[in-house]
């Protein structure tokens, strides 16, 4: 078998992916990355192109679009666009986030949709992959209409979900407030408690402790575990990390926790750059209470500034960058930008927050890479330890699930690192992450026939 012979399969069932899903940018970029990776099992493996298994995985096992009608607080109608793409139930039930933001459209559903597959895999749990969302935007309403909005969603979703189907959580604009109500209107809808259908539920309903912290305090356990391989640590580092929603808060704390100094985090109108160190109290009441802009950060400590803009928060020299907001805030330039202010790792918190070429430019100038699927695979991980704890009626210590957190981040990082040497491209943990990931999952679809 000729490597030819495999880059030609890879390069033509990418060409037909994006000719029959046309514009879908963020899709194309996601499959493209997975796939290129992939080139070396074909090379090794060929029996996988017989099967078809690209061809085969790329395409969603079923994807739902939906009307959402809701009333405002002045008793209009409004519309929005709800989705949930069910992408791959090859190793367990469909599993994924909702994401509640202006920008979501099928392309966004589906690129999350598709990283969740190999996501999942690694965490060596039994999940498939889903993704879901609507355009709906959250900020700025009511809790009534945040309240009314779910409800109607929920009427619709429950028909396609459920504890061993599909088991959506949450993910941008989707977080406690917006679960529980979910949670009550499928409740109402199924006239009886199925608590492991939603995760990242309120701890007096089913929720897990330690789901909160997972997704942020999971990238900092992987910076940890790649650092330790250089036998460096946190201790003393200073992070910037963008965004201050659920996943950049506990990634702060939890570095904080293992002696880093945070200097800056943002939001979508710009940055706090806080050279004393991030006082992350004032962050989590302005964002998790108040529902505040981070701006008003700089107006209880005035020794920070912020600056408006949000992509120029990577001009901060610092040595671990934590990209935890959103798809493609973190461009070429600046990576080069990073890297010339001497950033020994990067790990993102965020899904794809790194373009492919921003990408290049960590891996050619030899800084610790950590990719999503594996970075940030904690949250997913700890929601199939709440789906447990569900099934078996109980609920387990918040010491407990770290502990388990811990354990399958370090797993995911030595997984990916042996796939990656195996394959041919040692240290590279994009292609040992995708690579690991795809393998198990590969093997289940070939093993249940022709699905
Ligand atoms: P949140 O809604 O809690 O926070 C999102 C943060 O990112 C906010 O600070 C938000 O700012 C900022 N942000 C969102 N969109 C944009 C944008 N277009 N431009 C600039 N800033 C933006 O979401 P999460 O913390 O849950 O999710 C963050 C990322 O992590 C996403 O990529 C998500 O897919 C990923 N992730 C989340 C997991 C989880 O468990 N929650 C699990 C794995 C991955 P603003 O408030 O101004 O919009």
């Amino acid at each position: 078998m000729s490597h030819q012979v495999a880059v030609d399969y890879v390069n033509h069932v990418y060409e037909t992916v994006t000719k029959r899903n046309p514009n879908e940018t963020e899709f194309h970029q996601a499959v493209k990355e997975i796939f290129d990776s992939l080139v070396p099992v074909f090379d090794q493996n060929p029996s996988y192109i017989d099967h078809a298994i690209l061809e085969r995985m790329v395409e969603p096992e079923r994807i739902i679009s939906f009307r959402v009608p809701w009333l405002d607080d002045e008793g209009k109608i409004q519309v929005n666009r709800g989705f949930r793409v069910q992408f791959n139930s090859a190793i367990g039930p469909y599993k994924g986030g909702l994401r509640f933001h202006p920008s979501v459209n099928a392309s966004i559903i589906k690129f999350l949709g598709f990283e969740q597959i190999f996501k999942n895999s690694l965490t060596g749990q039994p999940i498939g992959g889903g993704k879901g969302g609507s355009d709906f935007d959250p900020k700025g309403k009511s809790d009534n209409e945040v309240m009314r909005f779910c409800q109607s969603f929920m009427t619709e979703l429950s028909k396609h979900i459920g504890p061993d189907t599909d088991v959506p959580a949450g993910d941008i604009g989707v977080g406690a407030r917006e679960v529980g109500y979910l949670f009550g209107q499928y409740k109402k809808i199924q006239g009886g408690y199925q608590a492991g259908v939603l995760t990242g539920k309120g701890l007096g309903f089913g929720g897990s402790l330690a789901r909160t912290e997972a997704t942020g305090y999971g990238t900092v356990y992987f910076v940890q575990e790649m650092l330790k391989d250089k036998g460096d640590s946190l201790s003393g580092k200073t992070v910037v990390v963008s965004g201050s929603g659920n996943v950049s808060i506990y990634a702060m704390e939890k570095a904080l926790e293992l002696g880093a100094k945070v200097i800056a985090c943002s939001d979508s109108n710009g940055y706090v750059y806080d050279p004393t160190g991030i006082k992350l109290d004032t962050v989590k009441r302005l964002k998790e209470v108040e529902r505040k802009r981070i701006k008003a950060y700089v107006d209880e400590h005035p020794e920070a500034e912020f600056h408006v803009g949000f992509e120029n928060i990577w001009t901060i020299p610092c040595d671990i960058a934590l990209p935890c907001a959103t798809q493609n805030e973190l461009s070429e330039a600046s990576a080069k930008r990073l890297v010339e202010n001497g950033v020994i790792a990067v790990a993102e918190g965020a899904n794809m927050p790194s373009t492919l070429q921003a990408v290049d430019v960590f891996l050619e100038n030899k800084v610790l890479f950590g990719p999503a699927k594996a970075a940030n695979a904690g949250g997913v991980a700890v929601s199939a330890l709440e789906m447990a704890q569900n099934s078996a009626r109980l609920s387990w210590k918040f010491e407990d699930v770290d502990e388990k957190l811990q354990e399958i981040m370090r797993n995911i990082y030595h997984n990916s690192m042996q796939a990656a040497e195996k394959y041919g491209k040692p240290g590279n943990l994009v292609v040992g992450a995708n690579i690991a990931g795809f393998l198990k999952v590969a093997d289940a679809m070939i093993a249940q026939g022709l699905i």
